[in-house]
C-alpha cells in the first residue's frame, strides 16, 4: 500500500491572530508527532512538499471579485467592502497572509487528488485541508478558500465520480451547496445538529434538489454524543451509500472538533471512535483523498490524526507518546504520555434519549434516500 502525506512547514507559519480558535500550529504538531512514530519513513510512504495552487484553480468554485479581494487582503489590511464577502468578521479575520495560506492549503489539496487519481498512490493525506464552510463569494467559519470543493471539482472535470464523507462536528454546508443539484457527487456530513451549532444546517430533510435529490445526506447528531452513536450511524448509513453510489474516488474530511474535550462543539467522540470510522473509511474507499478539517484542541488534532495515518498505513502505534516528542514540545498541554483517549460513554436517561433520536434520523434516512441512489450507468 502507497501513501503520501503532503505537507509544508508555511502551514504554520500563518496566525489567525491571538484568540482565534484556528491554530495553524496544530499542523506542525502532528507532522512533528507522526515523524517522532516514524511514520514518514516507513517503506511505500512518500512526504510530499505542499505547493500553493494556481489562482485559476480557485476559480473553479470562487468568483472572481471574491479571489481579487482576497488576493489585496493578503497584506492583512483591512479592505472597503469586505464584510460583504464574509471577511474581517471575527471568525474570518483578514491577516497577514491570508490569500497565500488559502492557495497552499488548497494546493496541497489538488496535489493529493492528483497523486491518488493519476493512480500513483491509492491514499493521500493533507491535513491543512478541508476547509467545508467556504462559499462562492463568501469567506465562513475559518475557512475562505473551499479546497474539498475545488478538489471535487477538478476530478469532475475528468469524468469521475465522487463521495465526499464529513465527520467534522459542523455541517459541511459549503460542499453540500456546490453538488446540491448533481448526482456525479455524493455528499454524506456526519455532524452536530444544527440546531446547537454553526452554521445551523444539516438537517435529514435536506436531500439535494433536482437531479441531485438524494445525493446530500445529512446526519445530524444531538449534543452529547458519544463514540457509540458515532460508529452506529456510520455504520447504519454510510457503507451502504457507498455500496449503492459507487464512487471512483472517495474526499474524506477528517474533522476532529467533534472530540469530548473540543472546546467549539458539544460533541463527546474520542479517538476510539473516531479510528473505527477511518478505518472504515478506509475499507470503503476505492482510492481516497483525506483532507483535515476543524480540532481546537491542538493536542487532539496532533493525537487522532497520527492514529489516521498510521491507520492509512496499516501500522498499530504503541500507546506511550515517543519522549523525544514529548520533550520537543513540553508546553502544548499533552496532559496524558497517552496516544489514546480513554473509552468514554454517556449513560441513563439522555442517553436513551438520544439513541432513540439517532434511531430516527437513521430510519429515516434509510426510508427516504437509499432508494433514491443508483449506480453509475
Ligand atoms: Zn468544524
Amino acid at each position: 500500500m502507497k501513501t503520501a502525506f503532503i505537507y509544508s512547514d508555511d502551514f504554520a507559519k500563518y496566525d489567525y491572530g491571538s484568540g482565534h480558535p484556528l491554530k495553524p500550529l496544530r499542523l506542525r504538531l502532528t507532522y512533528e508527532l507522526i515523524k517522532a512514530y516514524g511514520l514518514l519513513s516507513i517503506a511505500d510512504t512518500t512526504l510530499i512538499e505542499a505547493r500553493p495552487s494556481e489562482e485559476g484553480d480557485l476559480l473553479l468554485y470562487h468568483t472572481r471579485d471574491y479571489i481579487e479581494l482576497l488576493k489585496a487582503a493578503n497584506r492583512g489590511l483591512e479592505m472597503p467592502g469586505e464584510e460583504h464577502y464574509g471577511l474581517g468578521i471575527e471568525d474570518n479575520p483578514v491577516f497577514e497572509g491570508v490569500f497565500e495560506w488559502s492557495r497552499l492549503v488548497t494546493g496541497a489539496s489538488l496535489q493529493a487528488a492528483e497523486l491518488v487519481d493519476s493512480g500513483e498512490v491509492p491514499i493521500a493525506f493533507n491535513i491543512s485541508g478541508g476547509l467545508h464552510h467556504a462559499l462562492a463569494s463568501s469567506a465562513s467559519g475559518f475557512c475562505y478558500i473551499n479546497d474539498p470543493v475545488i478538489v471535487i471539482s477538478s476530478l469532475l472535470k475528468k469524468g469521475r465520480r465522487i463521495a465526499y464523507i464529513d465527520i467534522d462536528a459542523h455541517h459541511g454546508d459549503g460542499v453540500q451547496y456546490a453538488f446540491y443539484r448533481t448526482d456525479k457527487v455524493l455528499t454524506v456530513s456526519l455532524h452536530e445538529s444544527g440546531r446547537y451549532l454553526f452554521p445551523g444546517t444539516g438537517f435529514e430533510g435536506e436531500t439535494g434538489e433536482g437531479e441531485g435529490r438524494g445525493y446530500s445526506v445529512n446526519i445530524p447528531m444531538p449534543p452529547s454524543s458519544d463514540d457509540e452513536l458515532f460508529v452506529y450511524a456510520f455504520n447504519e448509513i454510510v457503507p451502504t451509500l457507498i455500496e449503492k453510489f459507487r464512487p471512483d474516488i472517495v474526499v474524506g474530511q477528517l474533522g476532529v472538533d467533534s472530540f469530548l474535550t473540543d472546546p467549539l462543539a458539544h460533541l463527546n467522540y474520542t479517538t476510539n471512535g473516531f479510528c473505527e470510522v477511518v478505518r472504515k473509511m478506509k475499507e470503503l474507499s476505492p482510492k481516497w483523498i483525506a483532507l483535515g478539517g476543524g480540532g481546537y484542541e491542538i493536542t487532539n488534532v496532533a493525537k487522532a490524526w497520527t492514529l489516521a495515518w498510521a491507520i492509512m498505513n496499516n501500522v498499530d502505534l504503541p500507546d506511550e507518546l515517543p519522549e523525544a516528542f514529548l520533550e520537543q514540545y513540553p508546553l502544548e498541554g499533552f496532559s496524558s504520555r497517552k496516544l489514546r483517549d480513554d473509552e468514554y460513554q454517556e449513560k441513563g436517561a439522555r442517553k436513551e434519549m438520544m439513541r432513540e433520536e439517532v434511531r430516527g434520523v437513521v430510519n429515516g434516512i434509510r426510508k427516504t434516500v437509499f432508494p433514491l441512489i443508483t449506480p453509475p450507468t
